[in-house]
């Protein structure tokens, strides 16, 4: 109403009075204001209607109905609503079809640090079949204030004392650890014991034996393990997977890739090897290394490292800050990569191809990937942008694992797969340790790292 009458004010100089009487009569009650208003309106309306109208306006005028749509019983088909668009834009996606709140798998998360607050909790407001239903800390006041903004009651709040009582919470079917890197494997096979499906943050473990336990645990407790790769769920680098299998541009020979930021605070857990397991390599390195495998879809069969720490500098009294190493895979591709704990961030790669190359800027970013592609065209050097719609990483991923829980299927992103990436940067370490190259023998092979490809796109 107040903004009819602002209107009004503006455009109308004979309602203005109305609206500065108005204001100039703090006391009015709330029948003479109606009954005011009422008039005044009135006396606007009728000023309006004598203005000249747009005539579009007033041919148009139409009772409101829903224009066809096509509503598909099956309730994982989508809505199809009437199409406008031309094929001079790109395709919208179909509509969402998400699950009813009360058959979504209910997650429970564990550590209530920097990921869960600032986008795991967030992002499960974006999924369509997951939903929070527990939360773990070891801090009473963050737990009960994160719990009343998010809707949990307290018998859904534990503590990592009461952490296995999980086991008797029927809203929780999945376990997220968010936890600093040496507390996964405690975490992840308490939490199979209890029974619950496992979505374990990366790093895996802090060593390859560790991962093997978990993977054991999950087995023997029939729960599905998943590492929270979520570069395997994000489109633009799936995108170049896909190209690469395709050879759109011939063989790839070359991959140059980076992972870098910089930290100031030598106490956090992340500079402790006791509790991280290493440096910038298994944090942000990681990534280097399990985004090439995932787009090569092979397995290295020797790397050789460098590593170097800023003497005197108590970021790196522990633990590494810049990690370069070269893998070599059996078709004869080179990956080049490194990470940095001690510059400004920095997260990119290029696939160097015969005929072209993929460039993808921002690559293990949670948002802002920029992808450009160069290959020749005749005479022409063709330089292209490719605009692919973002998504938020981590919904698309829980959603993911919450599907293959309903759908009896193993996840793509494996306990092997995390232990095969162990078993790699162990290597790497050595070879910056002894200053030669390391042979990985023994490598399992590909397909067996991975469940089933994810149709997401
Ligand atoms: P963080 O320090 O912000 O949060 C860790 C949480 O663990 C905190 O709530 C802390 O209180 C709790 N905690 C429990 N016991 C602890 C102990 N003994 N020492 C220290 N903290 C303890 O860390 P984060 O950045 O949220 O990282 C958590 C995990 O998530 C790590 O494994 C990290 O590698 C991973 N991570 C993944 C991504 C990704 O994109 N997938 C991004 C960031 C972090």
């Amino acid at each position: 109403m107040y903004l009819l009458i602002r209107h009004c004010f503006y455009r109308y100089p004979a309602v203005m009075t109305v609206e500065s009487t108005l204001l100039r009569k703090p006391r009015l009650s709330r029948k003479d204001f109606l009954a005011f208003t009422g008039k005044s309106l009135a006396v606007g309306g009728a000023l309006v209607a004598g203005l000249p109208q747009n005539p579009v306006t007033a041919q148009t005028k139409t009772k409101a109905q829903s224009p066809p749509a096509r509503v598909p019983a099956d309730p994982e088909k989508p809505i199809v609503l009437e199409a406008w668009k031309s094929d001079a834009d790109p395709k919208s996606a179909p509509t969402p079809t998400p699950r009813p709140p009360d058959k979504r798998i209910g997650y429970a998360v564990v550590g209530l640090g920097h990921l869960a607050l600032e986008e795991v909790l967030p992002a499960l407001a974006q999924c369509k079949q997951s939903k929070l239903a527990a939360l773990v800390s070891g801090s009473p006041e963050k737990l009960q204030k994160v719990a009343r903004q998010y809707g949990i009651s307290p018998e859904s709040c534990y503590s990592y004392e009461t952490y296995d009582q999980l086991k008797a919470n029927p809203d929780v079917d999945v376990i997220y650890i968010i936890l600093p890197n040496s507390l996964h494997k405690e975490y992840v096979i308490r939490g199979a014991r209890a029974g619950k499906h496992i979505l374990c943050e990366k790093p895996m473990a802090i060593s390859a034996d560790e991962c093997h336990e978990m993977i054991a645990a999950c087995q023997e407790a029939q729960v599905q393990l998943m590492v929270a790769y979520r570069i395997h769920y994000q489109p633009h680098n799936r995108y170049i997977k896909e190209q690469l299998r395709k050879k759109e541009f011939g063989p790839a020979k070359y991959i140059d890739a980076y992972n870098s930021q910089s930290s100031a605070n030598p106490d956090h857990w992340r500079h402790k090897l006791a509790l991280a397991g290493g440096g910038s390599l298994p944090d942000i390195g990681l990534y280097c290394l399990n985004t090439t495998r995932f787009l090569v879809q092979e397995e290295p069969s020797e790397v050789f490292a460098y590593r170097y720490s800023t003497p005197g500098n108590p970021l790196f009294k522990e633990v590494e800050e810049l990690i370069s190493w070269q893998m070599k895979f059996p078709s004869g591709l080179i990956a080049n990569c490194s990470s940095d704990y001690n510059v400004h961030d920095s997260r990119r790669y290029r696939v160097m191809c015969e005929r072209g190359w993929y460039d993808l800027d921002n690559a293990y970013a949670y948002a802002g990937q920029e992808l450009q592609t160069s290959h020749a065209d005749g005479k022409l050097k063709r330089k292209e942008t490719v605009v692919i719609p973002a998504t938020n990483q981590f919904a698309v991923e829980m959603d993911y694992f919450a599907d293959c829980i309903l759908n009896k299927r193993r996840p793509y992103s494996t306990g092997e797969d995390g232990l095969q990436d162990h078993r790699i940067m162990e290597a790497i370490y050595q070879s910056a340790r002894e200053g030669r190259p390391v042979k990985l023998t023994d490598n399992p092979a590909p397909k067996t790292l991975r469940g089933p490809e994810p149709e997401l796109d």
